[in-house]
Order: C-alpha cells, then structure tokens, then sequence
C-alpha cells in the first residue's frame, strides 16, 4: 500500500480521481459534504446542469482508470456528431464536428455521478491492493499541514459531521482537493503556500429547461439526437442536449439583466415566441414559462491559480483548481484529465508525491490557462460566429 489518501469531495472529479489512486495502490477515503446522492428523498442533489458532454479528453482518464469500467460508467452515452443550428424561423442546419464521425457524448451528470460510486463500491468488493471507501455528510473544516521541517508529519484534516455534536480529526499522508469552484481545500492552501488567485463571474447567468419526449410512439425524439442543439441568438442563446429517455436538457444563457427582466408570463412567452418559436413548441408554453420562473438563475464563475500543491501533502484539482465557464463542454473533461496528469506523474516519480506535484503544478498551469481562454472565446463562437456566412464556409472548407 501505498499510503493514505484524503479525496475531499466526492462529485465527479473527486470518484474519479478515488478510484484512480485506489487502483495505484493507495488507501483511499473519500468526503463529501453532501448526502449519498443515491439515498432516496435526501433533496440534495446537485442543481448544476442535468447532463454533460463528456469528450475523449475526459473518456480517456476512465479508460486508463480500467477499459471495462470506462465502459459501464458510460453506457448510457448518446452520441453527438455535431451542432445543429435553430435560425429565428425554426430552419435548422448542420455543422459536423469532424469529417471522420468524431463526436462527444451527453450524459446525465446524476447517472454518472451515481456509476462512478457504483464503481469505487465494485473495487471495495474486489480486494484490490489499494482500498477505498466513501465518507458521506462530512464537511471539510481545517485542514493542517503538519511540521513544516518534517516532510513525513501527516496532513490532519477535520470534518464537520451532520447530526453530530463533535467533529472529527482524521490523519493522511496526503489530500487531494476537489471540492469544486468555492474550495476550502483552496482557501486553507492558499494560507500555506504564495497562490496566486484570482475569480471572475461573466455577466451570464443560465437557467435550466425541459424538452420533454414525443408523443410519437414510433420517434421518442422531437430532434436530432445525435446533435447539440444551438439556437444562437448572440448576447443570449439557447441549448438542448438529448437524454436517452427522448427528452432534452435545455439551457437558456442570457445576461442577467435581461434574464431578470423577464418576469411575468406575458413577458416570457413572447420574449421566447420571438426569439425561439420551434423551441416554444418543443417544450410547450406553460411549462416553459413555470420553469423559467420557478427553476434557479445559476452564475458563471471562472476561476484561476497557481501553484495546486503544497510539497507531497496536498493538491487541488478539478474545479477547485480551474473553474471554467461551461460553453466549450470541457470543465468535467479537463478535471478527468488532471486525474490521469497526475496519476502518471505518480507513477513516473515512484510515488514520491512532492517530486509528481510539484511537476503537475509546473506542466498543467499553461495548458489550462489556455482552456479557460478558450471556453470563455466560446460563447462568442456558439452564440454568434456559428451563424455567419464567413464561419461556414472557412468551415466548409477546413472540415472542423
Ligand atoms: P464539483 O462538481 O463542484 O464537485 C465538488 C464536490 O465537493 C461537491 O460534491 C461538493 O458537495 C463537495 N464539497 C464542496 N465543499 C466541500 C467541503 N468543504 N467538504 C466536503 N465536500 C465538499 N463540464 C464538461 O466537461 N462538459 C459539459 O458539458 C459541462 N456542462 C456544464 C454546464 C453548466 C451549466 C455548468 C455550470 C457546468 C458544466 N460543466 C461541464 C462543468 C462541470 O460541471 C464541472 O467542471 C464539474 O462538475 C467539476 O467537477 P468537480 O468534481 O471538480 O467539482
């Protein structure tokens, strides 16, 4: 065994990263401060997105992870070869993603989220050299780094239990932070280490919709369900990505002002009328208008810094790391990508986790610099570029 391990989170980059560790030999425990998302009634599953795209930067981590894992984790994919474009008059047009069927997939995140601990239950059951297990209903409190002059001191780390009176202080060699966009894995390195930081909201909020499945019993899908949908509308947009019961998830991005403007029923059906008529119809005017009302108004946060670590005692990574804004589909998929980072720097250090951190640290900051640029670039290119004559045809002729 390799050592004892502290995964602070358990969504879907923290599973991942458990079961990667688990499977290098290390004693993994992983907390999460939220209930069992699989309990019945606990109300508190995650209110982001419904589904994902998950793309071969992500479905690359779970194959090096175990191929046949990779394989049930995902299947329940529907593929998606491409955009399609929805024009103001319902016209649609389609833009492929690659000429050779490259595609990237939609999954429901609560349907991932629930195999991957299906998954790290199936790893406990296989005795495997490397353990894992999961800590539901624990909130990290402090985290403490230990003797600085003593490389080998354990990290202590306290949680805060639900209908407990007293917390609990528990000892690891080392902790992984992936506890998302507001970390308090962060907050308590960023104490230890000189980080720079830096968070910024976009004045886009987004709100989630629902197409439901046709009434024709021998088409469950109103649309393609081989494409994202996009109806660009430039400063706001609307999205649908497919779920394998024929539904679709709808995402609507707007500034907030606009978004906060639209209030009564009057104002949202012929705000939507306008701007989405096939959209209106697809998922019909009464409960388009309740959702719009009733669902909440999420905010777009980026977030940056460096360094992720601190010695072989403790790195960040996944959102905790990198918050991006959703529109290039790559803020899970680059959280996975980290995981399989790290695991190979581990494995090429030997397990001395300060050398293979401090490597991550050197190595990952430029590329996801470069992502977060890249997906904020994006909601100009999904909301506006992909409707004008010139796009088309540079992408008519580089096939991309
Ligand atoms: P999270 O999912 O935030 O998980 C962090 C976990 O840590 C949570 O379970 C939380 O409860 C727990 N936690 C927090 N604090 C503590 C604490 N103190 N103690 C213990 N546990 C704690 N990405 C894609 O790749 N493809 C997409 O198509 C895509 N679409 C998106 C659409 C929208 C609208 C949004 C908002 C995001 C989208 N993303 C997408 C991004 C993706 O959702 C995130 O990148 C991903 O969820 C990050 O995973 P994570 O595990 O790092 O963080």
């Amino acid at each position: 065994m390799k050592g004892n391990v502290a995964v602070i989170g358990a969504g879907l980059v923290g599973a991942v990263a458990g079961l990667s560790l688990a499977q290098e030999g290390y004693n993994v425990t992983i907390f999460e401060l939220r209930a069992d998302p699989r309990l019945a009634d606990t109300g508190d599953k995650n209110l982001r997105s419904i589904n994902l795209a998950v793309s071969n930067r992500g479905i690359r981590t779970l194959r090096m992870i175990d191929p046949q894992m990779a394989e049930r984790v995902l299947a329940d994919v529907l593929p998606m070869k491409g955009r399609m474009i929805h024009d103001l008059k319902g016209n649609q047009a389609e833009q492929l993603y690659g000429l050779y069927g490259d595609a990237i997939y939609s999954i429901d995140r609560g349907v991932l989220n629930e195999n991957l601990l299906h998954e790290i239950e199936l790893f406990d059951e296989a005795k495997n050299e490397g353990s894992i297990q999961t800590k539901f209903e624990h909130k990290l409190l402090n985290v403490d780094f230990g003797n600085d002059s003593d490389k080998d001191s354990p990290v202590e780390v306290t949680f805060r239990r639900k209908n407990h009176n007293d917390d609990v202080r528990l000892k690891f060699d080392m902790i992984i932070g992936a506890d998302g966009a507001h970390s308090t894995t962060r907050a308590f390195l960023g104490k230890k280490v000189r980080m720079d930081y830096s968070q910024q909201y976009i004045d886009k909020c987004y709100v989630e919709l629902y197409i439901p499945p046709s009434d024709d019993p021998n088409n469950k899908f109103s649309i393609s369900p081989n494409h994202l949908h996009i109806w660009p509308r430039r400063d706001f947009m609307l999205i649908a990505l497919p779920n394998t019961d024929g539904s679709f998830t709808s995402t609507f991005f707007g500034p907030w002002k606009l978004t906060e403007s639209l209030k009564t029923k009057e104002q949202i059906s012929s705000f939507f009328s306008d701007q989405f008529p096939d959209a209106v119809n697809l998922i019909g005017e009464n409960t388009l208008v309740h959702a719009f009302q009733n669902n909440p108004k999420g905010s777009l946060l980026q977030v940056t810094c460096s360094p992720y670590h601190f010695k072989g005692k403790c790195i960040i990574i996944g959102d905790a790391a990198h918050s991006m804004v959703p529109f290039y589909g790559q803020g899970m998929n680059c959280g996975f990508e980290d995981v399989r980072l790290l695991t190979e720097l581990l494995k090429k250090s030997k397990y001395v986790s300060e050398d293979a951190f401090e490597a991550f640290t050197e190595t990952r900051h430029k590329d996801l610099l470069a992502i977060l640029s890249l997906a904020l670039g994006n909601y100009h290119e999904m909301s506006a570029k992909v409707t004008s004559n010139l796009y088309k045809l540079r992408k008519a002729a580089d096939g991309v």
